[in-house]
């Protein structure tokens, strides 16, 4: 299966998923280094924004 990255259509690479414990892959785009996980379960796609998603707590 190819997953597309959601910026820049290009092709993702996927990362070891046993991080994951395998009920989901993680993808990452070398262009715009945006990781997104796919849970084969539901089908959901979440995109991981490096810069925005650690530093949320103050
Ligand atoms: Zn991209």
């Amino acid at each position: 299966m190819t997953v597309l990255c959601p910026f820049c259509n290009q092709p993702m690479e996927g990362i070891d998923p046993n991080e994951y414990s395998g009920y989901a892959d993680m993808y990452i785009c070398g262009a715009c280094q945006v990781e997104q996980a796919i849970f084969w379960d539901s089908g959901e796609r979440v995109v991981l924004e490096k810069d925005d998603s650690t530093e949320l707590e103050q």
